[in-house]
């Protein structure tokens, strides 16, 4: 190790940036260099791409800039990460090599549309923010027919935001008068709406969007999409309008360094190690088993949740401690109701012997959480 110890972080979203703020607020720069990866150089609440959807926000008033960091002395590199070399302990950008001590990989999980036919050209892409202001006018114009939010693969981003996405195209077309005259169909190749979730809190989602009107279709697995057609393995439906929830994959570089198999994510405990040492992998890149079939959901709270404990682990290190901690599992997400109050989906994943799940009260209270949780992550990570 170089006299100072340098963390490289791959990937700007809440696991890097969690970390990266939490090792500078314990050490400064001259107990530890850290730098910062990104290939886009902004950061923004998953959440807010449904507030673009609906009109309530723009893209612009929405990110935090990462090159904000450099203000922390927080080192920020906007380049795309083509290579980790786990042996060598380096990675290298498209532009340099660079070496690290001790290596976060946060790089979130990708958008793969292209694994279903027929998907690009005739549907969007619902988590994709070059596509969101588009989706907004198509739902600002629409006035009859059929709008079809799919999920096509799982696991996929925060689990509840599609339903809460469904909620809030409910609550836009009511505005506009338009909602009788228009269908809105779920489809999901899971048999309960959020099985990460178990089935009491499945029934009560199931319950939320049935009261809206929208028709949940479960185990419709999806093969291919043609002009107004969805093509299920056992079944097609039509529609006007389609949404889509894509497959979600690791980056390809993933796989090329042999963190993970093909398309895999990288499988890691509660310590969020790697087989390397000194290399851990937090967040949607990951995945960590919690139960037979189940796995931590992929969403900001958690990612945030192993930055956090991978940073503390890092900091003992360096300050050569030996006390270490593990990822609690604790968090939530909220889900907008489209009627000006949210509720939450509580998780603990490890305090009892198997997951617990609990859904609260959709309140105003609530709501203003959610706004309030965007908030904190803006003002305190940059
Ligand atoms: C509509 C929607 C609503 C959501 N709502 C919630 C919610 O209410 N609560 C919640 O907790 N979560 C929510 N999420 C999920 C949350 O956004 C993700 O789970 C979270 O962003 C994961 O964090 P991460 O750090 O693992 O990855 P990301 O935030 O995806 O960050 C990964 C970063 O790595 C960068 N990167 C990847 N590959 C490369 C490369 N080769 N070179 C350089 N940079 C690279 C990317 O540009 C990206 O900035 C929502 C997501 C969506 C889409």
């Amino acid at each position: 190790m170089s006299n100072i110890p340098h963390v490289v972080i791959l990937g700007g979203g809440f696991g890097g940036l969690s970390a990266a703020n939490e090792i500078r607020n314990s050490l400064s720069s001259s107990k530890v260099k850290i730098t910062l990866i990104d290939k886009k150089d902004w950061f923004m609440v998953g959440f807010a791409k449904l507030w673009i959807i609906n009109g309530t926000r723009t893209f612009e008033n929405s990110i935090g800039s990462l090159n904000e960091l450099e203000k922390k002395e927080i080192n920020f590199i906007k380049d795309e990460i083509i290579s980790i070399n786990p042996e060598k302990k380096n990675i290298e950008t498209k532009s340099q090599t660079i070496s690290f001590d001790f290596l976060i990989i946060s790089m979130g999980a990708v958008l793969a549309p292209q694994k279903i036919p027929g998907l690009e050209e005739n549907g969007f892409n619902l988590y994709d923010h070059k596509q969101l202001s588009q989706i907004h006018e198509k739902l600002e114009t629409i006035t009859s027919g059929k709008i079809a939010i799919s999920i096509m693969g799982m696991p996929y981003k925060c689990p509840p935001a599609p339903f809460e996405a469904s909620l809030l195209i409910d609550a836009m077309l009511r505005k506009r008068g338009v909602r009788d005259s228009i269908q809105i169909d779920f489809y999901s190749p899971a048999p309960i709406t959020l099985p990460a979730a178990g089935p009491d809190v499945s029934k009560q989602i199931l319950d939320m969007v049935n009261s809206e009107k929208i028709v949940f279709h479960n185990s419709s697995k999806i093969k291919s999409v043609k002009h107004k057609k969805l093509i299920f393995e056992d079944s097609d439906a039509d529609f006007d309008l389609l949404l889509a929830i894509p497959p979600h994959i690791a980056p390809k570089v993933i796989y090329d360094s042999g963190l993970a198999k093909e398309s895999g994510f990288i499988q890691i405990d509660r310590d969020c190690k790697t087989p390397f040492e000194n290399i851990f992998a937090v967040g949607d890149v990951t995945s960590l088993i919690v139960a037979e079939n189940m796995a931590v959901p992929k969403a900001g709270i958690f990612a945030e949740g192993e930055g956090i404990t991978v940073a503390k682990n890092i900091i003992s290190k360096i300050q050569s401690k030996s006390d270490s901690v593990l990822f609690d599992g604790k968090g939530g997400c909220f889900i907008e109701s489209g009627r000006e109050t949210a509720s939450v989906i509580e998780v603990d994943m490890f305090t009892n012997d198997k997951p617990s799940t609990n859904l609260t009260e959709s309140t105003s209270d609530n709501l203003s959480k959610k706004i309030e949780f965007e908030k904190e992550r803006l003002s305190k990570w940059f």
